[in-house]
């Protein structure tokens, strides 16, 4: 088979030939994606299930190649962590941020605080901490603005090595939420030893409960869990009115999703203020 598509290379197009190559692709346009300035992050706000007000953003990463258009985050990023390029993509997410929250101030919108989401690998092998501490020192921004998201598989993969990490990040002022809560494989007693902050219900549970009594009931125990355990909780991928009045009624203190608002670019957020501001 591989001889036959060596003599027809020039009939088809190589690049998506299968899965392997797909990523080669990937990997080589990202390496000059940060140079070209490719990468942005979008921001989507956390918003009051009582009012709906913005308590603060989650930043997503962007990838625009151009006439390629976007790839989605869920394609390109487990190609930057095998391929080791997560650290330097997740040096720049993290002073972009950090920049961000500074220049909001300076333009008068205030503090907001801000989300990242953070790889395993960043997690374990780089020094976030000492990252963290430079970069706030140098926006002159309280660690205390920012927020570090670590996936409930990420944290439970090697709790021993995890935990003090977290631990540390803690102790400077960052708070730390465990995202796609209830994918893992968290043993419940063993949520109240770890160091987080913030609980994120996976939106899967968030999609079914509105109408499977078994995902209500798992959403509603998480609620009562991490609020027992003094965590503050957070559903995720809320879509619909039905379902944010059903968590309100659960009293699910925070949604995210886009019921309330997309992940958006800082101009549109910012306009967005100036017409809540404007009324
Ligand atoms: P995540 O951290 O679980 O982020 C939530 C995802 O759900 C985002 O997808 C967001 O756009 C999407 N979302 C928000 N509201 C809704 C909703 O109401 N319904 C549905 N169906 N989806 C909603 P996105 O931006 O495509 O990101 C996908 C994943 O890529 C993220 O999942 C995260 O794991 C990863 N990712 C994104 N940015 C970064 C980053 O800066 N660093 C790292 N390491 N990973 C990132
Ligand atoms: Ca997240
Ligand atoms: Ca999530
Ligand atoms: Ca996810």
């Amino acid at each position: 088979a591989k001889a036959a598509g060596r003599n027809t290379y020039h009939f088809f197009k190589p690049i998506f030939a299968d899965q392997a190559s797909e990523r080669l692709e990937l990997e080589l346009a990202l390496r000059e994606a940060m140079e070209r300035q490719e990468l942005s992050l979008y921001y989507q706000p956390k918003v009051a299930a009582s009012d709906h007000g913005f308590l603060g953003f989650e930043a997503l990463l962007r990838w625009n190649r151009g006439e390629l258009g976007f790839v989605p985050p869920d394609r390109f990023v487990p190609v930057a962590e095998d391929c080791g390029l997560i650290g330097q993509i997740g040096s720049w997410v993290l002073a972009e941020a950090c920049g961000q929250i500074a220049r909001w101030y300076r333009a008068g919108y205030g503090w907001r605080k801000v989300a990242i989401n953070v790889s395993a690998r960043q997690l374990v092998h780089d020094d976030l901490v000492g990252m963290i501490g430079r970069e706030c020192e140098r926006q002159g921004i309280s660690p205390t603005l920012l927020e570090v998201e670590v996936t409930e598989s990420c944290v439970m993969s090697n709790p021993s090595q995890t935990s003090p990490i977290l631990a540390a990040l803690r102790a400077m002022g960052v708070s730390v939420a465990i995202d796609d809560f209830g994918t893992g494989h968290s043993s419940l007693s063993y949520l109240r030893r770890l160091p987080v902050d913030v609980i994120k219900i996976d939106r899967s549970f968030v999609h079914e409960a509105a109408r499977d009594t078994g995902a209500e009931a798992i959403v509603k125990t998480i609620v009562n869990l991490s609020k027992t355990l003094g965590m503050d909780v957070v559903a995720e991928g809320v879509e619909t009115l039905e379902q944010a009045e059903m968590l309100a009624r659960m009293e699910c203190d925070v949604l995210q999703g886009y019921c309330f608002a997309q992940p958006m670019p800082v101009d549109e957020i910012e306009r967005r203020w100036r017409e809540s501001d404007a009324t």
